[in-house]
């Protein structure tokens, strides 16, 4: 399994350089095999282009040059799997003026927290700053305006254990993760995460507004337009951080009370059924319901912990110790019945543990143990286990 650690980089001359240069490289491969299909009507092997190539002059490490050997094959063999069945596929011909660059293994070094990428001898070398491990390989792209390296890692997956063990997630949208592994509950805040998307929702709306008021394409718009753009970009990225780093402390929370199997309740029906207030359906929709179920399910994968889903349907209404179905007014949950009483997103949990494990109804209230809450802060993750170091050591 591979990850993907992406950092952005300002434009300079250098990385221009390099991204034409590798452009230049890829275009002339693409016109050698075809010339020569043309001429002599035979396709060329990678193995002939990459010979071929080691003759050409180019600032870019001699791997480098191998590597766009690489993508162009990569592209002419899949019209090669398809052209017997498609007959509008057509041989990759674009002559492309900037192409990605790849540094392979060797062409990378790790010096005190420093990425050196070397190029061509006698070419100075790309250096990233605060890089702690030593990538398989990077790839630079360049998209609006930026350059991005592409940080890719192989890692281990750690073989499926069987130790029975469940533990139930239930997503909702004032808490991103409350678990229950058949004894605790656990509650992780979802404040931090609200508070982004909340200023998020303003923040747009603001922009949005002062744009509309001035005059469409003038050096004000433009000004709003890339204030907008860099903002949310921001906002996007510390999203996505909490995000990780609330699904790595849940893996690591797993980890620890050694489950073989991670339940999550599916969702996907819930934006065609529920129609609630205005208000409640706009936080419906912001909800970032898939992108954790996402991280969720390759960081188990990474760890060995099976991910199954199963129909949330009536989780939150049904009482886990009697059957009794009621739907909860407020944040707590009272059985009318049996006087039941539990957090409302810990009623989920349990009924979707429940659903897995066969238990019908959940016997005595007391063997539940009271709710954990894990807080949110930007030493999240690291307090457990961090799921990717765990899976390379072993
Ligand atoms: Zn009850």
């Amino acid at each position: 399994m591979y990850i993907t650690k992406t950092l952005k980089h300002k434009k300079t001359q250098q990385l221009d350089n390099l991204a034409r240069a590798s452009g230049r490289c890829y275009s002339k491969i693409v016109s050698f095999v075809r010339k020569t299909r043309k001429k002599k009507g035979f396709w060329l092997s990678k193995g002939a282009v990459q010979k071929y190539m080691r003759h050409k002059d180019s600032p870019l490490h001699s791997q480098s040059v191998q590597a766009c050997a690489d993508s162009y094959f990569d592209a002419l063999n899949a019209y090669f799997e398809v052209r017997g069945t498609n007959p509008e596929a057509k041989p990759p011909k674009r002559t492309p003026r900037y192409f990605k660059v790849r540094w392979k293994s060797g062409a990378i070094r790790l010096k005190n927290g420093n990425l050196i990428l070397s190029n061509c001898k006698g070419r100075e070398p790309v250096i990233l700053e605060n890089v702690s491990e030593k990538p398989n390989y990077v790839e630079m792209h360049f998209k609006r305006g930026h350059y991005y390296f592409a940080l890719v890692y192989k890692v281990n997956v750690l073989p499926k254990q069987e130790t029975g063990i469940t533990v139930s997630v239930d997503m909702g949208e004032i808490h991103p993760i409350v678990s229950f592994d058949g004894q605790h509950t656990t509650i992780y805040n979802g404040r931090f995460i609200r508070s982004i998307k909340r200023y998020r929702e303003k923040f747009k709306a603001q922009i949005t507004s002062a744009m509309a008021s001035c005059k469409k394409r003038s050096r004000k718009w433009y000004k709003l337009q890339k204030t907008k753009r860099k903002t949310l970009e921001k906002l996007d990225a510390q999203l996505n951080d909490a995000e990780h780093k609330i699904t790595s402390r849940f893996i690591s929370d797993c980890q620890r009370v050694k489950s073989d199997t991670i339940v999550i309740g599916d969702l996907t029906h819930i934006r065609k059924n529920i129609n609630y207030s205005k208000k409640s359906n706009q936080k419906l929709h912001q909800w970032a319901f898939s992108r954790i179920a996402q991280k969720i399910t390759y960081k188990a994968a990474l760890v060995g912990i099976k991910v199954v889903s199963v129909s949330e349907a009536y989780t939150s209404q049904t009482c886990p110790k009697c059957g009794h179905r009621k739907k909860p007014s407020n944040r707590n949950y009272r059985c009318q019945k049996c006087d039941f009483k539990y957090h409302r997103d810990g009623v989920g949990a349990i009924n979707i543990h429940n659903k897995v494990s066969g238990v019908k109804n959940t016997p005595v209230s007391r063997d539940i143990g009271s709710l954990l809450g894990v807080r949110f802060n930007w030493h999240l993750s690291s307090l457990g286990l961090n799921p990717r170091k765990v899976a390379v050591s072993n």
